[in-house]
């Protein structure tokens, strides 16, 4: 089916106009286009006539407002709750994060290393998470104004300090190991990307040098080991091939042990956020 008009609304936002062949009248569906309002679609029967559509519309108006309701409910009911209090937990290979109801009335942050290995092909191994725990007052007010943003910032400076300490050593073995010599690395807070790496030209008095720098978004932390890495190789692979050519692919593959389409696959599965992540109890 294919949408012939969208006509803007004064209620609905949009009004999509939909041919049907095997349509006899008109009917009105909720329409989701991701707009604050959530629009109508509207199925006719070929050779329609706009006007009459418009009137059938305002004939019916009361009936399709509270039709958007219903659904618009819906919708919200469907929205995960994004709210920080005592149940907000993060759970991840690398990275354990809770709140604790911590003694009188300041906020801390609490944070303790993970514990690494190596295995035998010299990956690193969680023996133990990391732990981040924001001590709250106990009556804290997680309603009050602003608590939230608060709480979020806290949280995602804690998250970027536990990346620096584990990232970078992992992005520079890896570095070392394929022997790419890099010039900044950096842990950002990046929403969107979870990597990137750009190149400049060194001026030396002998020669011009390539250097790299590579920044890591701090939300790569909270992936799976095996997302981890496909992230630090895609962009070590950058330093080879700046683009996403078919070579580019088959060197990266290469280092993944033929894993990448896979791994990329599951990795759509996450955004650089905190709340993909979190687990309510
Ligand atoms: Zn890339």
């Amino acid at each position: 089916m294919l949408c012939d008009k969208i006509l803007e609304d004064r209620d609905f936002g949009h009004l999509y106009i939909i041919v049907n062949r095997r349509a006899v009248r008109y009917t009105f569906r909720p329409a989701n286009d991701g707009t604050p309002t959530v629009g109508i679609r509207v199925t006719v029967p070929p050779h329609y006539d706009v006007k009459d559509v418009l009137r059938a519309v305002e004939t019916n108006r009361p009936q399709l407002l509270s039709m958007l309701q219903v659904s618009q409910t819906a919708k919200d009911k469907k929205k995960p709750s994004l709210r920080i209090d005592w149940d907000f937990r993060i759970e991840t290979d690398c990275l354990i994060v809770s709140l604790v109801k911590g003694v009188g009335t300041k906020f801390m942050l609490h944070r303790l290393p993970a514990q690494i290995a190596k295995d035998a092909q010299g990956e690193d191994i969680i023996v133990k998470p990391a732990v981040l725990e924001i001590h709250c007052p106990p009556d804290c007010d997680f309603e009050k104004d602003g608590m939230q943003a608060f709480l979020e910032r806290a949280i995602v400076e804690g998250i970027r300090n536990h990346a620096k300490a584990q990232l970078l050593p992992r992005l520079l073995g890896y570095a070392k190991r394929y022997g790419i010599q890099l010039n900044v690395v950096k842990v950002n807070s990046s929403k969107g990307r979870w990597g990137s790496c750009s190149q400049h030209k060194q001026r030396t008095l002998l020669n011009n040098k390539k250097c790299f720098n590579i920044n890591l978004s701090l939300f790569t932390l909270l992936l799976p080991m095996r997302l981890q890495k496909l992230i630090l190789l895609h962009e070590l692979t950058h330093t080879i091939y700046m683009d996403h050519s078919p070579a580019f692919h088959a060197h990266l593959n290469a280092w993944l042990g033929g894993k990448e389409a896979a791994l990329e696959k599951e990795l759509k599965n996450y955004n650089t956020s905190i709340f993909p992540f979190v687990k309510k109890e």
